[in-house]
């Protein structure tokens, strides 16, 4: 089941995926022309302002801001907050991050566009050597997923080491893609920060593996053990 942090990613990637639609749609007309005009023209394009612009790749990074900004609200509130300025601090990083890697694909795109002009490749060509020069869609998704969780992880992380002696679970999806190790700490159901990091300090922040989508969060209701009942149950193990 797609939740918000899937659909956030997912939404990035298709409009990277348009954005790069886009720039193959408008390379044949670039092609016909006679290479060293081509590649005047071509020099002469702010491609970076175009993709940004034009394609729309701003736009998305804009909503793409919004689907961090919300992993920082954290409900309920915890009795001690992190400081403001420390979240805004790894806000800002992970935005910009996001920005600088447009930036990257962006001059990628230009240079292969370039050589390709070059070397009269064909539309189809262009669109092999985009495919290999630059992140795929499929990539960003996964990308921008993994920095969505892992964020969201740091700010949980972060609110819990304010409260250590409250209670916090694993939280997150049991399902046929959760990882043993996330099945065994969602087992453990309501511990306090202090006993997650004694036994689980590794993966607070990180996550079990690559892709992991579980994080600390607190405690508040019984209805949040359900899933601690099941990996119970799967384990056979009384605790
Ligand atoms: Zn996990």
């Amino acid at each position: 089941m797609p939740d918000l942090t899937d659909k956030a990613a997912q939404a990035y990637s298709s409009a990277y995926q348009s954005a790069i639609d886009m720039v193959v749609s408008r390379y044949p007309a670039l092609a016909r022309l006679p290479s060293n005009e081509a590649a005047a023209l071509l020099g002469d394009i702010d491609f970076e302002a175009l993709f940004r612009g034009g394609y729309g790749m701003d736009a998305a990074l804009e909503k793409l801001s919004v689907s961090f900004a919300t992993q920082v609200i954290v409900v309920p509130p915890p009795p001690v907050t992190p400081s403001a300025e420390t979240l805004a601090t790894v806000l800002k990083f992970e935005v910009e991050t996001a920005s600088k890697q447009i930036s990257q694909t962006a001059a990628e795109i230009k240079k292969i566009m370039m050589q390709s002009v070059l070397g009269h490749q064909s539309e189809a060509e262009f669109a092999a050597a985009l495919n290999t020069g630059t992140l795929r869609p499929d990539q960003i998704n996964s990308y921008v997923n993994q920095n969505l969780r892992s964020f969201h992880r740091t700010v949980e992380s972060q609110m819990a080491e304010a409260n250590p002696q409250e209670l916090y679970i694993w939280d997150g999806p049991l399902d046929d893609r959760t990882s043993d190790e996330c099945a065994q700490m969602i087992a453990e159901g309501a511990l306090t920060y202090d006993e997650w990091t004694a036994n689980y300090s590794a993966y607070l922040n990180s996550g079990t593996h690559y892709g992991c989508r579980h994080t600390l969060a607190a405690f508040v209701q019984a209805v949040q053990l359900e899933n601690t009942k099941k990996a119970r149950e799967a384990e056979g193990v009384d605790y």
